[in-house]
Protein backbone atom coordinates (compact mmCIF):
# COMPACT_ATOMS: atom_id res chain seq x y z
CA UNK A 1 0.00 0.00 0.00
CA UNK A 2 2.20 2.63 -1.32
CA UNK A 3 1.38 6.36 -1.02
CA UNK A 4 1.89 6.69 -4.64
CA UNK A 5 -1.00 3.82 -5.45
CA UNK A 6 -3.21 6.66 -4.46
CA UNK A 7 -2.16 9.08 -6.95
CA UNK A 8 -3.74 8.30 -10.28
CA UNK A 9 -2.93 10.53 -13.08
CA UNK A 10 -3.53 14.34 -12.96
CA UNK A 11 -4.79 14.69 -16.34
CA UNK A 12 -7.84 11.93 -15.88
CA UNK A 13 -8.42 13.31 -12.40
CA UNK A 14 -11.44 15.09 -11.33
CA UNK A 15 -10.00 16.59 -7.94
CA UNK A 16 -6.25 16.09 -7.90
CA UNK A 17 -4.87 17.25 -4.13
CA UNK A 18 -1.02 17.63 -3.67
CA UNK A 19 1.19 18.29 -0.54
CA UNK A 20 -2.44 20.44 0.72
CA UNK A 21 -1.63 21.90 4.23
CA UNK A 22 -4.28 24.08 6.10
CA UNK A 23 -2.84 26.41 9.08
CA UNK A 24 -5.17 28.73 11.22
CA UNK A 25 -3.81 31.90 12.72
CA UNK A 26 -4.12 31.12 16.33
CA UNK A 27 -3.31 34.63 17.99
CA UNK A 28 0.22 35.47 16.52
CA UNK A 29 0.61 31.85 15.43
CA UNK A 30 -0.26 29.62 12.29
CA UNK A 31 -1.47 26.42 13.53
CA UNK A 32 -1.67 23.77 10.85
CA UNK A 33 -4.56 21.60 11.43
CA UNK A 34 -3.94 19.56 8.28
CA UNK A 35 -0.47 18.86 6.74
CA UNK A 36 0.46 17.73 3.32
CA UNK A 37 -2.96 15.77 2.24
CA UNK A 38 -2.25 13.60 -1.33
CA UNK A 39 -5.12 11.99 -3.47
CA UNK A 40 -6.50 12.05 -6.91
CA UNK A 41 -10.39 10.92 -7.45
CA UNK A 42 -11.23 10.18 -10.88
CA UNK A 43 -14.14 10.36 -12.60
CA UNK A 44 -16.94 8.12 -11.08
CA UNK A 45 -14.76 6.98 -7.75
CA UNK A 46 -15.59 7.63 -4.77
CA UNK A 47 -12.92 8.48 -1.95
CA UNK A 48 -13.99 8.23 1.25
CA UNK A 49 -11.65 10.09 4.50
CA UNK A 50 -12.30 8.69 7.68
CA UNK A 51 -11.01 9.70 11.10
CA UNK A 52 -12.22 10.84 14.24
CA UNK A 53 -13.61 14.26 15.69
CA UNK A 54 -10.94 16.74 15.15
CA UNK A 55 -8.22 14.91 12.61
CA UNK A 56 -8.64 17.55 9.84
CA UNK A 57 -11.87 16.34 7.73
CA UNK A 58 -14.00 19.01 7.03
CA UNK A 59 -10.85 21.32 7.03
CA UNK A 60 -9.77 18.74 4.37
CA UNK A 61 -12.91 19.60 2.17
CA UNK A 62 -13.32 22.91 3.08
CA UNK A 63 -9.61 23.98 1.95
CA UNK A 64 -11.06 21.89 -1.76
CA UNK A 65 -14.49 24.27 -1.71
CA UNK A 66 -11.63 27.59 -0.71
CA UNK A 67 -15.07 27.85 2.11
CA UNK A 68 -12.35 28.68 5.14
CA UNK A 69 -12.41 32.52 6.59
CA UNK A 70 -9.48 34.42 4.38
CA UNK A 71 -8.03 36.22 7.16
CA UNK A 72 -7.26 33.37 9.87
CA UNK A 73 -6.42 30.89 7.19
CA UNK A 74 -3.55 29.62 4.87
CA UNK A 75 -4.05 27.17 2.59
CA UNK A 76 -0.58 25.70 0.44
CA UNK A 77 -0.24 23.16 -2.17
CA UNK A 78 -2.22 22.43 -4.96
CA UNK A 79 -5.91 21.34 -5.26
CA UNK A 80 -6.58 21.08 -9.09
CA UNK A 81 -10.64 20.13 -10.52
CA UNK A 82 -10.23 19.03 -14.23
CA UNK A 83 -6.52 19.87 -14.21
CA UNK A 84 -7.62 23.79 -12.95
CA UNK A 85 -5.85 25.36 -10.29
CA UNK A 86 -8.55 26.33 -8.22
CA UNK A 87 -5.82 27.80 -4.95
CA UNK A 88 -5.27 30.40 -7.85
CA UNK A 89 -8.63 31.68 -8.28
CA UNK A 90 -10.15 35.12 -7.09
CA UNK A 91 -12.77 35.01 -5.56
CA UNK A 92 -15.50 35.45 -7.95
CA UNK A 93 -14.08 32.99 -9.87
CA UNK A 94 -14.12 30.39 -7.26
CA UNK A 95 -17.62 31.02 -6.00
CA UNK A 96 -18.37 29.87 -10.11
CA UNK A 97 -16.40 27.08 -9.41
CA UNK A 98 -18.49 26.33 -6.29
CA UNK A 99 -21.62 26.91 -8.08
CA UNK A 100 -21.04 25.09 -11.23
CA UNK A 101 -18.67 22.34 -10.28
CA UNK A 102 -18.76 21.45 -6.89
CA UNK A 103 -21.50 20.53 -4.51
CA UNK A 104 -21.39 19.75 -1.01
CA UNK A 105 -24.17 18.59 1.67
CA UNK A 106 -23.16 18.38 5.08
CA UNK A 107 -24.46 16.32 8.33
CA UNK A 108 -27.61 18.68 9.01
CA UNK A 109 -29.41 19.54 5.98
CA UNK A 110 -31.72 22.20 7.95
CA UNK A 111 -29.22 24.43 8.26
CA UNK A 112 -28.40 24.67 3.96
CA UNK A 113 -32.08 25.05 3.35
CA UNK A 114 -33.74 28.22 3.79
CA UNK A 115 -36.77 27.51 6.41
CA UNK A 116 -39.34 30.12 5.17
CA UNK A 117 -39.21 28.97 1.60
CA UNK A 118 -40.70 25.86 0.15
CA UNK A 119 -38.63 23.48 -1.20
CA UNK A 120 -39.36 23.52 -4.56
CA UNK A 121 -38.13 27.39 -4.51
CA UNK A 122 -35.34 26.93 -3.47
CA UNK A 123 -34.35 23.82 -5.84
CA UNK A 124 -36.16 25.69 -8.76
CA UNK A 125 -33.74 29.02 -7.86
CA UNK A 126 -30.50 26.42 -7.59
CA UNK A 127 -31.44 25.76 -11.14
CA UNK A 128 -32.15 28.74 -12.43
CA UNK A 129 -28.87 30.51 -10.68
CA UNK A 130 -26.64 27.75 -12.75
CA UNK A 131 -28.65 27.16 -15.90
CA UNK A 132 -30.26 29.34 -18.30
CA UNK A 133 -33.84 28.25 -18.63
CA UNK A 134 -37.56 29.39 -18.00
CA UNK A 135 -38.88 29.38 -14.73
CA UNK A 136 -41.45 26.92 -16.06
CA UNK A 137 -38.60 24.63 -17.18
CA UNK A 138 -36.87 25.12 -13.93
CA UNK A 139 -40.06 23.48 -12.19
CA UNK A 140 -40.09 20.69 -14.70
CA UNK A 141 -36.66 19.92 -13.91
CA UNK A 142 -37.19 20.39 -9.86
CA UNK A 143 -40.00 17.60 -10.28
CA UNK A 144 -37.37 15.27 -12.39
CA UNK A 145 -34.62 15.87 -9.44
CA UNK A 146 -36.78 15.20 -6.60
CA UNK A 147 -38.20 12.11 -8.86
CA UNK A 148 -34.57 10.94 -9.28
CA UNK A 149 -33.64 11.73 -5.65
CA UNK A 150 -37.26 8.92 -5.02
CA UNK A 151 -38.75 11.58 -2.92
CA UNK A 152 -42.47 9.91 -3.40
CA UNK A 153 -45.34 11.98 -4.62
CA UNK A 154 -42.67 14.59 -5.22
CA UNK A 155 -45.81 16.54 -7.47
CA UNK A 156 -47.40 17.41 -3.98
CA UNK A 157 -44.23 18.24 -2.01
CA UNK A 158 -43.13 20.88 -3.81
CA UNK A 159 -44.65 23.33 -2.08
CA UNK A 160 -44.06 22.14 1.09
CA UNK A 161 -41.35 23.70 4.09
CA UNK A 162 -38.24 21.99 5.07
CA UNK A 163 -39.90 21.42 8.80
CA UNK A 164 -42.47 19.01 6.97
CA UNK A 165 -40.06 16.47 5.95
CA UNK A 166 -38.32 13.59 7.74
CA UNK A 167 -34.38 13.68 8.03
CA UNK A 168 -34.14 11.11 5.82
CA UNK A 169 -36.33 13.42 3.07
CA UNK A 170 -34.69 16.46 4.05
CA UNK A 171 -30.95 14.95 2.79
CA UNK A 172 -32.52 13.75 -0.34
CA UNK A 173 -33.96 17.30 -1.01
CA UNK A 174 -30.23 18.59 -0.36
CA UNK A 175 -28.98 15.93 -2.55
CA UNK A 176 -31.52 16.88 -5.39
CA UNK A 177 -30.30 20.82 -4.73
CA UNK A 178 -26.50 19.48 -4.97
CA UNK A 179 -27.35 17.78 -8.41
CA UNK A 180 -29.03 21.06 -9.69
CA UNK A 181 -25.97 22.22 -11.15
CA UNK A 182 -24.77 18.99 -12.50
CA UNK A 183 -21.21 18.75 -10.79
CA UNK A 184 -18.18 16.99 -11.72
CA UNK A 185 -17.59 16.36 -7.92
CA UNK A 186 -19.78 16.04 -4.72
CA UNK A 187 -18.16 16.67 -1.27
CA UNK A 188 -20.38 14.78 1.24
CA UNK A 189 -19.36 15.23 4.83
CA UNK A 190 -20.46 13.03 7.21
CA UNK A 191 -24.44 13.18 5.33
CA UNK A 192 -25.69 10.13 6.97
CA UNK A 193 -24.57 10.99 10.70
CA UNK A 194 -27.55 12.22 11.57
CA UNK A 195 -30.13 9.67 10.34
CA UNK A 196 -31.17 6.40 11.90
CA UNK A 197 -29.10 3.42 10.60
CA UNK A 198 -31.71 2.04 8.01
CA UNK A 199 -31.96 5.64 6.69
CA UNK A 200 -28.50 6.03 6.65
CA UNK A 201 -28.18 3.09 4.05
CA UNK A 202 -30.98 4.06 2.16
CA UNK A 203 -29.43 7.47 1.49
CA UNK A 204 -25.88 5.15 1.12
CA UNK A 205 -27.43 3.77 -1.86
CA UNK A 206 -29.30 6.34 -3.31
CA UNK A 207 -25.83 8.59 -3.54
CA UNK A 208 -24.23 5.49 -5.44
CA UNK A 209 -27.12 5.30 -7.33
CA UNK A 210 -26.70 8.39 -8.85
CA UNK A 211 -23.15 8.34 -9.17
CA UNK A 212 -23.60 5.94 -11.23
CA UNK A 213 -26.49 7.64 -13.57
CA UNK A 214 -24.69 11.15 -13.55
CA UNK A 215 -21.02 10.17 -13.68
CA UNK A 216 -19.55 12.06 -10.60
CA UNK A 217 -17.00 12.27 -8.50
CA UNK A 218 -17.44 11.82 -4.73
CA UNK A 219 -15.38 12.68 -1.74
CA UNK A 220 -16.88 10.92 1.26
CA UNK A 221 -16.42 12.56 4.74
CA UNK A 222 -17.10 10.05 7.66
CA UNK A 223 -16.02 8.93 10.79
CA UNK A 224 -17.41 5.71 10.59
CA UNK A 225 -15.76 2.68 8.99
CA UNK A 226 -19.07 0.82 8.24
CA UNK A 227 -20.34 3.64 6.35
CA UNK A 228 -16.63 3.71 4.74
CA UNK A 229 -17.28 -0.52 3.65
CA UNK A 230 -20.67 0.41 1.65
CA UNK A 231 -19.82 3.52 0.05
CA UNK A 232 -16.44 4.06 -1.36
CA UNK A 233 -13.46 2.40 -3.93
CA UNK A 234 -10.50 4.30 -2.33
CA UNK A 235 -9.96 5.55 1.40
CA UNK A 236 -8.03 7.93 3.40
CA UNK A 237 -7.57 7.29 6.79
CA UNK A 238 -6.86 10.68 8.75
CA UNK A 239 -5.46 11.29 12.02
CA UNK A 240 -3.89 14.57 13.93
CA UNK A 241 -4.18 16.23 10.47
CA UNK A 242 -2.05 13.67 7.78
CA UNK A 243 -2.99 10.95 5.57
CA UNK A 244 -1.62 8.06 7.74
CA UNK A 245 -3.47 5.05 5.51
CA UNK A 246 -4.78 5.50 1.91
CA UNK A 247 -5.28 2.15 -0.42
CA UNK A 248 -8.23 0.30 -2.02
CA UNK A 249 -11.47 0.22 0.40
CA UNK A 250 -10.50 -3.69 0.46
CA UNK A 251 -6.98 -2.86 1.21
CA UNK A 252 -7.50 -0.69 4.46
CA UNK A 253 -9.90 -3.25 5.81
CA UNK A 254 -7.83 -6.53 5.01
CA UNK A 255 -4.39 -5.25 5.09
CA UNK A 256 -4.36 -1.60 7.40
CA UNK A 257 -1.60 -1.72 9.58
CA UNK A 258 -1.42 1.29 11.20
CA UNK A 259 -2.73 1.47 14.95
CA UNK A 260 -5.27 4.54 14.19
CA UNK A 261 -6.55 1.95 11.25
CA UNK A 262 -6.79 -0.89 13.44
CA UNK A 263 -8.57 0.95 16.16
CA UNK A 264 -11.23 1.82 13.81
CA UNK A 265 -11.50 -1.57 12.47
CA UNK A 266 -12.01 -2.93 15.30
CA UNK A 267 -15.21 -0.68 16.03
CA UNK A 268 -17.13 -2.25 13.47
CA UNK A 269 -19.29 -4.69 14.25
P1 LIG B 1 -13.18 16.80 11.62
O1 LIG B 1 -14.04 17.25 10.49
O2 LIG B 1 -12.25 15.70 11.26
O3 LIG B 1 -13.97 16.47 12.85
P2 LIG B 1 -12.15 19.49 11.46
O4 LIG B 1 -11.55 19.41 10.11
O5 LIG B 1 -13.46 20.18 11.59
O6 LIG B 1 -12.24 18.02 12.07
O7 LIG B 1 -11.15 20.22 12.45
C1 LIG B 1 -9.76 19.95 12.48
C2 LIG B 1 -9.09 20.92 13.48
O8 LIG B 1 -9.15 22.23 12.96
C3 LIG B 1 -9.79 20.94 14.82
O9 LIG B 1 -8.79 21.00 15.81
C4 LIG B 1 -10.60 22.22 14.78
O10 LIG B 1 -10.75 22.76 16.05
C5 LIG B 1 -9.73 23.11 13.91
N1 LIG B 1 -10.51 24.12 13.17
C6 LIG B 1 -11.52 23.87 12.30
N2 LIG B 1 -12.02 25.01 11.78
C7 LIG B 1 -11.28 26.02 12.33
C8 LIG B 1 -11.30 27.45 12.19
N3 LIG B 1 -12.15 28.07 11.35
N4 LIG B 1 -10.39 28.16 12.91
C9 LIG B 1 -9.52 27.55 13.73
N5 LIG B 1 -9.45 26.21 13.91
C10 LIG B 1 -10.33 25.45 13.23
MG1 LIG C 1 -16.12 17.41 10.36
Amino acid sequence: MEKQEFVASETESVLSVRNLTTSFRIGSQWRSVVRDMNFDIAPRETVAIVGESGSGKSVTSLSVMRLLPENSSRIEGSVKLAGRELLDLDREAMRQVRGNDISMIFQEPMTSLNPIFPIGKQIAEAILCHRNVSAAEAKDEVLRLLDKVRIPNAKNRFDEYPHQFSGGMRQRVMIAMALASRPKLLIADEPTTALDVTIQGQILDLIKQLQDEEGMAVLFITHDMGVVAEISDRTIVMFRGEAVETGTTDDIFNRGRHPYTRALLSAVP
